[in-house]
């Protein structure tokens, strides 16, 4: 069956829900529906590329149990001029559970999403894009670099957002086509994504806000300059107070102050729900002198590795540790929630919020020497390797001569190198609000890997460059209109905490599409809690800047706290440009 905007597209048109997917899973049809040449400006669609093949009953997504039935897409195309080569695949449900809507899944770590099929749950049509150098099959910091001191900025800018940009683009127009809806029809489209995830569906807010009606972005990891090299700062720490606390000790630090700010909330439960007020009240220093013990192990660590090929899994055995929290330690843990200042005292950047881990300055035990010595998280080492020193390098292999200072300074190289690409943090977001886009933000208030604070500035940032001239109430009402943020109490990095038995929310697409297609304007955000003492509690979570009190076991309020907010209020500085 051969289809073109004409008469037999409009025939099919009138019975899409009726078509089976055999009948548009073919190649000619995907052919016809592909945008002309010309009309994306600067993309050139190979259609001989083109393949369809229907999938019948198939798993899809993350976790689902249900099977799927959908028409899986491949097309290639080229930039104009450039000579390069895109794959983009998609995944397309069969006519009968299309609901007019597109969906794109973000990635993690320095991958994107190579699964199309993530939408299918919710009748939407997902896409993936190879991002021109088989992101598929490549991880973007394996080929950030041609060689020492060669930049691949053409994978860099295709990774930072121009490679989702055009898969959205191309996919929209395919969608209309596939299943013969008018070109003026409109296709529901949604981001959803959690830590690099998250940025990247910051960058397409920022960069392609008129092509998304609603995006999801999780604990996003932009800012990126600061965000990675805030990596390093846990074993600069405690480098420049020349102390390596034996992880048991960091970890006894953690738990204590978990248990002496949990009721701070008004309910002990396990949970800080406010780590504000953990940081105006609880001083650190009180934990010195309690009792540590670890029995030896031999654990599996998998990290909060960032990059697919340095965050493999290792192993390793650690002696019994057994110990009394010293000031040092406690010096430790306070200087890493305190964050970066340089050597005038000006800050540089924020940290972790009061009581979540401290994974980032976990000791690693040498044998040899029998003492507990500096391990640097590659998360941060490589970043500083390879983006700041453009050497092909997955870590540091110490810090010798480095300083706060040295520190400062990589953020300030990788935030001006980077600044129209990995950066994310662009502030004006009216290409998105204008156009109707709804944003739901959210960020676990103990994430030990990209601190909350990090969402909250962000937050701050928009609400100040895009309603300069209007009062604190009315910007809040305004943005609320469009953009809300969550934090959600106790969480860790995209997920729940160990330590900390919180709710996490789990039905973020369900809300969003109320949101936009319904016009439910959502005032809090549904959680569940799923281990601990409450265990299947719901709860609605806050809507920042509001912050959860509970008046008794079962019941919470959100409420305005003057102190609280400017505890989560950053400027840095150190930096002579503004940080976003
Ligand atoms: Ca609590």
């Amino acid at each position: 069956m051969r289809l073109s905007w004409g008469a037999s597209a409009a025939a099919l048109a009138a019975s899409a829900s009726a078509a089976s997917l055999a009948d548009v899973c073919t190649v000619s049809n995907v052919q016809s529906a592909l945008p002309s040449n010309g009309t994306l400006l600067g993309i050139n669609m190979i259609p001989s590329t083109v393949t369809a093949s229907p999938v019948y009953n198939a798993s899809a997504g993350m976790g689902s149990t249900e099977t799927y039935t959908y028409c899986n897409v491949t097309v290639t195309y080229e930039h104009t001029g450039k000579g390069d080569s895109v794959v983009i695949k998609y995944a397309f449900p069969k006519p009968s559970d299309f609901k007019k809507r597109f969906y794109v899944a973000g990635g993690g770590g320095f991958s994107l999403s190579s699964d199309a099929t993530g939408g299918l749950e919710y009748g939407a049509v997902g896409g993936a894009t190879s991002a021109g150098y088989d992101a598929f099959n490549n991880s973007y910091d394996e080929v950030v670099l041609y060689g020492n001191g060669t930049i691949n900025w053409d994978a860099t800018y295709m990774f930072a957002y121009q490679a989702l940009g055009e898969m959205t683009k191309i996919g929209k127009v395919l969608t209309k086509g596939f299943y013969g809806m008018a070109s003026s029809a409109k296709v529901y489209t949604y981001y959803e994504g959690c830590s690099d995830g998250g940025r990247e569906g910051m960058s397409q807010i920022q960069r392609y806000g008129e092509e998304y009606d609603g995006a999801i972005t999780g604990a996003p990891a932009f800012r990126f300059a600061q965000q990675q090299v805030h990596h390093v700062f846990s074993a600069a720490a405690e480098q420049t107070l020349d102390y390596y606390p034996p992880p048991c000790e960091l970890a006894k630090i953690v738990n204590a102050t978990i248990a002496a700010c949990d009721p701070l909330d008004g309910r002990t439960d396990g949970v800080i729900s406010r780590t504000d007020l953990c940081k105006l009240k609880f001083n650190l220093t009180s934990i010195i002198g309690e009792e540590y013990y670890c029995a030896a192990a031999t654990s599996t660590s998998l990290g909060f590795g960032f990059s697919k090929r340095a965050d493999g899994s290792s192993t390793s055995t650690t002696p019994e540790q057994s110990g009394k929290v010293t000031a040092k330690g406690v010096q430790v843990a306070q200087a890493i929630y305190d964050g970066l200042h340089n050597s005038k005292g000006e800050r540089a950047y924020l940290s972790w919020q009061v009581g979540s881990e401290l994974s980032d300055g976990d000791t690693t035990w040498n044998n040899a020497t029998s003492k507990w010595e500096m391990s640097i998280p590659s998360t941060g080492g490589e970043y500083v390797t390879k983006f700041i020193q453009l050497l092909d390098l997955d870590n540091l292999s110490d810090l010798d001569n480095v300083t706060y200072d040295t520190l400062v300074d990589w953020m300030n190289t990788g935030m001006v190198r980077y600044m129209d690409s990995l950066q994310t943090t662009l502030p004006d977001l009216t290409p998105f609000q204008s156009s109707g886009g709804k944003l739901l933000h959210y960020h676990g208030e103990s994430d030990p890997s990209i601190p909350s604070a990090s969402s909250v500035h962000y937050w701050q940032s928009v609400r100040s460059i895009m309603y300069p001239h209007l009062s604190s109430q009315e910007s809040l009402k305004e943005l609320a209109d469009w953009y809300q943020f969550y934090l959600v109490p106790g969480a860790a990095h995209c997920g729940t905490n160990k330590l900390q038995p919180g709710p996490y929310p789990e039905n973020n697409m369900q809300t969003m599409i109320d949101w936009v297609e319904n016009d439910v304007k959502p005032s809090r955000l549904n959680a569940t809690v799923s281990s601990g003492t409450y265990e299947g509690e719901t709860q609605m979570l806050c809507q920042w800047p509001t912050r959860p009190l509970w008046k008794s076991n079962s019941t919470f309020q959100c409420v305005d706290d003057k102190a609280s907010i400017e505890s989560w209020t950053y400027s840095f500085p150190a930096f002579k440009v503004p940080v976003y």
